[in-house]
């Protein structure tokens, strides 16, 4: 079976993890958001991609969700010291390698598609990651502060201010623009089926569905979604902030009805949900309620198989 998901950084690699344990014989292609990328001291920092990578690779740190395993902030604290001011962001000794490579192979003109490659035969993900673009796009948010409205960059917003600052809006700069990694509409082409993993709807799911060419792309093929969302909050993180910018309530049947029914020229054909949302609908789209918290290998892994179950009952497979 081939299988394609998108995804944003630690809901869709978690779960990814799942699903490569549910379905190991599966060929497995991510699409992985590229908007929180951004440009520090010259590095290109691709959180999403690394996410992913570290994660099914076995590299992540597991307690925080993101960045190296047995990782030291020695070079942050040097700059933190120059007080640089973008020193709020965290990267790690290791993780400076990663950037390093990235940043000498995009130098010698490799798009990005082709670097993520390289670094993943370092990591052996167990599934083919393609980053949604290789063109450059930036998730950039409008937010509301004490002396008016100015815009960040979304690692701006969401790492130095928690999303604590209200956002009036997001948007994926250079979306528009952008055309699909090379790999991407092939892999969506060939696929049996698609999964959207628990990430953020927004910016993570909702910025790969912002290149022009993969929600068209999806139209053809059945997709299947798992709410980031259990009992009216975000399992993790913020994506209620950005949820309210963009003025969807932070529950699993908003996002549900959000993506909405393919009948209705949405995504979906099939939504899960927790059994503490149970009752949820959305109209036209077969919800499902099933435990949806990742606590380890195990539930993890009884969520991907509830994923493909309900993939299974929709083509009455
Ligand atoms: P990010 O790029 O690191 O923010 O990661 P993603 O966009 O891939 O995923 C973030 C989303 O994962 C958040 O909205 C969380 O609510 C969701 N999430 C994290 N852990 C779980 C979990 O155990 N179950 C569910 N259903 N969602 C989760
Ligand atoms: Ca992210």
């Amino acid at each position: 079976m081939r299988i394609v998901c998108l995804a944003g950084g630690i809901g869709g690699a978690r779960f990814l993890r799942g699903l490569r344990a549910a379905a190991p014989d599966a060929e497995l292609t991510v699409v992985v958001n590229t908007g929180d990328d951004i440009t520090m001291y010259g590095l290109r920092i691709c959180p999403d991609l690394d996410t992913v990578m570290y994660t099914l690779g076995g590299g992540i740190d597991e307690v925080r969700g993101w960045g190296r395993q047995d990782e030291t902030f020695h070079a942050r604290e040097e700059l933190q010291a120059y007080d640089v001011p973008t020193a709020w962001f965290g990267l790690g000794d290791r993780d400076l390698a990663t950037h390093l490579v990235r940043r000498q192979m995009m130098d010698a003109g490799y798009p990005l598609s082709q670097v993520t490659e390289a670094l993943c035969a370092r990591w052996q993900p167990g599934a083919r990651l393609l980053p949604m673009t290789d063109d450059r796009v930036e998730t950039h948010v409008r937010v509301r502060t004490a002396t008016g409205e100015r815009v960040v960059h979304f690692q701006e917003w969401w790492v130095r201010h928690r999303a604590a600052l209200p956002a009036t809006a997001i948007v994926a700069v250079g979306a528009q623009d952008a055309t699909p990694a090379p790999g991407v509409l092939e892999a969506v082409a060939a696929a049996d089926l698609v999964l959207l993993p628990p990430s953020n709807p927004v910016v993570s799911i909702g910025t790969v569905l912002q290149v022009p060419g993969i929600a068209d792309a999806l139209a053809a093929k059945p997709v299947v979604g798992l709410s980031p969302i259990v009992g009216g909050a975000p399992v993790r993180g913020m994506a209620d902030a950005c949820l309210t910018a963009i003025g969807v309530e932070t529950s699993a049947e908003a996002v549900g009805r959000h993506y909405g029914a393919r009948s209705d020229g949405g995504l979906l054909d099939g939504w899960l949900v927790d059994t503490a949302d149970a009752g949820v609908a959305v109209p036209g789209v077969e919800v499902r309620a099933v435990p949806l918290l990742m606590r380890d290998a195990e539930t993890t892994t009884q969520m991907a198989r509830d994923a493909l179950r309900l993939a299974a009952d929709l083509s009455g497979g």
